[in-house]
């Protein structure tokens, strides 16, 4: 499994699982939760999620999930790196405490290895980072991040005191939306801020997509593999593609395969 190293000297796999729209259904909650433990037996060692998706649901459910695999001893908890999102409202010291801390009760874990601002706030950077920096202090999260921030976010944040400890951006960046290229990620590249690709399938639209199908040909892949491979084979690029379907979480995680060719 290739790796991505986060400045704080952290190395995690390329290739994690999201949970947007988990959560959400009581109807889906078996299956969902059969679907996350299925990708830790498998090797999955990376899950995204936010205080945001369902509500807290997908924190929930994934929490549900690791408790009974850390249980049955199918991972150990340094094993996994557990990565969840403040709100933006949420995103000053004194609201961040509470958010997240239900998180970690949702999650029911002692801390969160990577703790991402959802999206620019209207807080204060200087608030947003003072507030990740008591998280760490408490040991409730390890290393913090952003998302959705672009090369002007990126640079404001640089200027304010500690910001030049965030470890990651989470941006949409697919095959088919190839924007953070212009100067978003040189950008990351020079200051060595690896970038965690969300929507990597397009939200499935990627998936048969006809301009791929050569490829899939040529290399006896599915679409998807071909467009996460392609991202994954990008110097400090990750993917976090999200599924609940046993076979397809099987052939995501088999995409790093694929991008070694
Ligand atoms: P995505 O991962 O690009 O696509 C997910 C969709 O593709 C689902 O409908 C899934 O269906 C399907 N799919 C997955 N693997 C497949 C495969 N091999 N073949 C065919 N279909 C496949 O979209 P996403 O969920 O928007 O993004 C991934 C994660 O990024 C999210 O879950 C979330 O954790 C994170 N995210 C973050 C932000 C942010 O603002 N920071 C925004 C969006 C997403 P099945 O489940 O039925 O397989």
């Amino acid at each position: 499994m290739k790796n991505i190293l986060l400045p704080t000297g952290k190395s995690l796999p390329a290739v994690g699982v999201g949970t947007w729209h988990m959560g959400e259904s009581a109807s889906m909650r078996v299956k969902e939760q059969e679907s996350i433990r299925f990708a830790i037996d498998l090797g999955y060692r990376v899950f995204d999620t936010a205080e945001m998706y369902g509500e807290g649901g997908a924190e929930t459910l994934l929490g549900q999930a690791i408790s009974e695999a850390l249980r049955s001893n199918v991972v150990a908890r340094d094993q996994l790196f557990i990565v969840s999102k403040v709100f933006p409202n949420n995103a000053n010291p004194a609201r961040m405490i509470s958010a997240c801390d239900q998180s970690r009760k949702r999650l029911q874990l002692e801390h969160i290895d990577l703790y991402l601002l959802q999206w620019p706030s209207a807080h204060p950077l200087e608030e947003t980072v003072a507030g990740f920096e008591s998280l760490q202090s408490l040991g409730w999260i390890h290393d913090w991040g952003v998302s959705n921030f672009d090369t002007q976010n990126m640079q404001a944040l640089r200027s304010v005191a500690g910001g030049e400890h965030c470890a990651i951006n989470q941006v949409y960046y697919s095959v088919a939306n190839r924007g953070p290229e212009f100067d978003l990620l040189p950008w990351q590249k020079r200051h060595s801020i690896p970038m965690m690709a969300y929507s990597p399938l397009d939200q499935g639209g990627l998936v048969n997509r006809s301009s791929l199908v050569e490829i899939t040909e040529r290399l006896s892949a599915s679409s998807a593999q071909v467009a996460l491979a392609w991202l994954i084979s990008r110097q400090s690029v990750m993917v976090i593609p999200k599924s609940q379907d046993k076979s397809r979480l099987r052939e995501n995680f088999e995409a790093v395969d694929l991008s070694h060719r």
